[in-house]
């Protein structure tokens, strides 16, 4: 069978469906691979590097021959009617509210992947591309937060004198926060965190941070089954909003990456909230193309409020890494792939049982197949 690892369309997409490592094993286990050229350039992949361990490099419209087409973002109407019919596509898809989108890859006939479905449990951690690019976005907005303000973080005692240690509140705890716990503390913050999981208290702790929530008995069951967070009443809202606002004035940096399954980001940080912050204080909201966690987050720019107060809506933030998010998507996009692949015949064969095709694919044989997106297929 062959591959083929197209250049991401998109201005804002950096990243790239496979690394040097990724296509070195693709060709090991028997594909040919197909880079299109200038795929990896941004992620600071030449091409000769995909060369060196067997690809061929090739242009946009190779994409004809591939039985799998390895991908960042959900191929876009005009890139589909140069697939085969019946290839596979693997990408992060971002189907909900893009029924159409879902629809013309059925119409295409290819076998769409959505990477952002794959189970959480053990056997699919190294297909995990939410984890994998949600760490490396905690990190990144730590990074863009301190360099967007005009102090140092860590404290410094110097013959000069001192300069004081920055406060930076987390708010959302998850794989993105986590890391950019751990980050903020690398560079000497005071670190404070919040959450609505109960099972996140001990985690921060172990990261020496401090654990700030309203712990009533909602925020006990505030847990799914699934790890992730249900959505809170008005009435904890509002208590949280209380909690919050009291802390935040005293925070030099804040990075709020709340969110819930299915659902618009919550809305944590008012613009009252933003207002009683110092001028040169930062918000750095990840969630901001999720609706954003803080008023006034605006996707795509640096806003700078009347009082000084920087709030950062830098989209596609992983991508700000590429390089890095890159190297890890790929080896995602490898792991769930080669589960697909019969060591024998060397060819891709779907087994249209297992859990992991289940719950990730969005399209096949020409209809939309996954359940969440019933609609779609009208
Ligand atoms: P996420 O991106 O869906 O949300 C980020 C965080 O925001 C979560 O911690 C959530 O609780 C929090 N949040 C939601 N509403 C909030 C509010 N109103 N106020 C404050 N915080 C709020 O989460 P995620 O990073 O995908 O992680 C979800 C869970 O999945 C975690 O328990 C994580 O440890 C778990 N996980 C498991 C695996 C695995 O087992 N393979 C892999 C990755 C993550």
């Amino acid at each position: 069978g062959t591959i083929f690892i197209p250049r991401e369309l998109e201005a804002i997409e950096s990243r790239v469906g496979a690394s040097p490592d990724t296509v070195k094993r693709l060709v090991g286990l028997g594909f040919a691979v197909v880079v299109e050229t200038g795929a990896g350039t941004l992620s600071r992949i030449p091409d000769a590097d995909f060369a060196a361990v067997g690809a061929v490099i090739g242009k946009a419209s190779d994409v004809a021959k591939a039985d799998v087409v390895l991908k960042v973002r959900r191929p876009s109407e005009a890139e589909l009617k140069g697939y085969k019919p019946g290839a596979a596509v693997l990408a992060t898809m971002d189907p909900y509210g893009n029924d159409a989108a879902v629809a013309a890859m059925a119409k295409a006939g290819v076998t769409a992947f959505a990477m952002e479905f794959m189970p959480r449990i053990t056997r699919a951690q190294v297909m995990d591309v939410l984890s994998s690019q949600a760490n490396l976005a905690g990190y990144q907005a730590v990074i863009d937060g301190a360099s967007e303000y005009d102090r140092a973080l860590p404290m410094m005692m110097t013959a000069a004198g001192t300069v004081p240690a920055a406060k930076v509140f987390i708010m959302g705890v998850g794989v993105a926060g986590l890391q950019a716990i751990a980050t903020a503390r690398r560079m000497g913050a005071i670190v404070t965190a919040t959450d609505v999981r109960p099972a996140v208290k001990e985690q921060v702790a172990s990261l020496g941070a401090k654990f700030l929530a309203v712990e009533d008995e909602e925020f006990k069951a505030a847990e799914t089954a699934g790890g992730y967070a249900k959505e809170m009443s008005k009435e904890y809202q509002a208590k949280q909003a209380a909690l919050t606002a009291e802390h935040i004035a005293k925070q030099d940096i804040v990075i709020t990456t709340a969110l819930i399954p299915g659902r618009p980001a919550p809305k944590l940080v008012s613009a009252q909230m933003v207002a009683s912050m110092k001028p040169g204080s930062v918000l750095v909201d990840l969630a901001v193309e999720r609706g954003g966690n803080v008023e006034g987050a605006q996707p795509g720019k640096v806003v700078t409020t009347t009082n000084g107060v920087k709030i950062v809506g830098h989209l596609n933030v992983p991508g700000r890494v590429a390089a890095s998010a890159s190297l890890l998507y790929a080896k995602n996009l490898f792991a769930f792939l080669e589960t697909m692949v019969d060591k024998t015949s060397k060819q891709i064969a779907i087994n249209r049982d297992d859990e992991l095709v289940k719950a990730t694919m969005l399209t096949d044989g020409g209809k939309v197949v996954h359940p969440n997106f019933a609609n779609a297929a009208a």
